[in-house]
């Protein structure tokens, strides 16, 4: 999956090395952007990649 989009570096730790990725649960997808230090923001894939930034984004 190629990613373009801006990601605003961790809230909490003030690191910029946050990672995106997807895990299967027991209801379908999820995907998550997640920061060494445990910060995590997780949704559904079917809400979609866009939103997921804009809530990471949004809690920078
Ligand atoms: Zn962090």
């Amino acid at each position: 999956m190629e990613e373009n989009k801006e990601l605003k570096p961790c809230p909490f730790c003030g690191s910029e090395n946050v990672r995106m990725g997807s895990r299967g649960c027991s209801f379908g997808v999820d995907i998550y952007i997640k920061c060494d230090c445990g910060a995590k923001v997780q949704i559904m894939e079917e809400i979609g990649e866009e939103e997921l930034v804009k809530r990471w984004n949004n809690r920078a």
